[in-house]
């Protein structure tokens, strides 16, 4: 009889972002019969449709777990100095506890002079330079949503970090960085990889959790993947020929080729999916895998950020 083809398990980021926002739930309710109201004023700018779904999920995710929320929309053709106002005036309104101003910002706003403009007490995005300096130096107060949320999904699975050869791929400063500096601070031996990184396969190959930010369509192979290994996938790309999909989804492919049929494309990762799952011994998939967690974390961050306010 044929050996039974080894697959990799699914880490699914659904029942780790509901978990979390079940625990932020409750505090938030604990926190209102306080007459505490936490609050995230999410700030809009221009009409970028995926932009705009972002925000909107959000902005539910707030009302599913009792936090208030604000979106504030501003036209594409707003500059630097109105924005930097609306932030300003955020900043200085005592109701409001997170601020998140969504990325990107239209071509003539410099994204990193409206991120430092935000006050870091309530940066619940976590790019402000003194949120980013404290996670350098393994202090860290607010962690970014992406890498906190695999942060999570690593640890409520029970997959070892401390001692494990853990790899990025991807130096970005959303996800890349803050991710191998909070795998780092918990005692993995980290390597990061980028665009100018030397024979990749041969050294992706050598790691017990390899997470891929890359932003390139299936870019990690089987051969990128040491038997076993967990891999985490934060890209999301879109598929929009049926031959790509044919390639990359193996048994599923006849799914996503409908998907692409219905509504022009269909996503994948970083990671190519069917090779990856004849190699890894566990994968998050794409999507349902880390893309959850970010709304989940940005609750928990939101949560944070009120009972920080308040001396807790
Ligand atoms: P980014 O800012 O574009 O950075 C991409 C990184 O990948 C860079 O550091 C780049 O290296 C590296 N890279 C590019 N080509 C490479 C190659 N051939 N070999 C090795 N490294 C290479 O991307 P990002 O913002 O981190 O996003 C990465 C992906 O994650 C995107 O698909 C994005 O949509 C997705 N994402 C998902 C979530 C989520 O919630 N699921 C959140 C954030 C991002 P250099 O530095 O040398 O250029």
């Amino acid at each position: 009889m044929a050996k039974e083809q080894q697959r990799a398990e699914s880490l699914e980021g659904r029942p780790v972002a509901d978990a979390i926002k079940r625990e932020v739930a409750e505090e938030v309710s604990r926190l209102r019969q306080q007459g505490v109201v936490p609050r995230l004023a999410a700030v809009l700018v221009g009409e970028d449709a995926a932009s705009a779904v972002y925000v909107r999920n959000k902005v539910r995710a707030c009302a599913e777990v009792g936090i208030d929320s604000e979106k504030i929309d501003l036209p594409t053709n707003t500059t630097s100095e109105e924005l930097a106002a609306v932030v300003r005036r955020l900043n200085a309104n005592d109701n409001v506890d997170g601020i998140l101003v969504q990325l990107p910002l239209p071509k003539q706003i410099d994204d990193s002079v409206i991120i430092e403009v935000i006050d870091p007490a309530k940066d619940v995005d976590a790019f402000h330079p003194t949120n980013v300096g404290y996670l350098a130096m393994g202090h860290p107060r607010f962690v970014p949503c992406t890498p906190a949320g695999i942060i999570e999904l690593l640890d409520r699975n029970r997959i070892e970090i401390q001692g494990a050869n853990a790899c990025v791929v991807g130096r970005s400063q959303i996800v890349g960085r803050p991710i191998a500096s909070l795998l780092l601070q918990r005692h993995a031996t980290v390597t990061i990889c980028h665009s100018k990184t030397r024979d990749l396969p041969e050294v992706t190959r050598q790691s017990d959790i390899l997470i891929a930010a890359i932003g390139r369509p299936a870019f990690i192979r089987g051969e990128f993947i040491k038997p076993g290994a967990t891999v985490i996938d934060v890209g999301v790309n879109q598929v929009t020929n049926p031959e790509d999909a044919r390639k990359y989804f193996g048994a599923e492919a006849d799914l996503r080729i409908e998907a692409i049929e219905k509504r022009g494309y269909t996503l994948v990762g970083d990671v190519h999916p069917a090779e990856a799952d004849l190699i890894a011994g566990r994968r998050t998939p794409v999507p349902g895998g880390v893309g959850l967690l970010t709304v989940a974390m940005l609750m928990k961050n939101t949560l944070q950020a009120a009972k920080w306010r308040r001396g807790n």
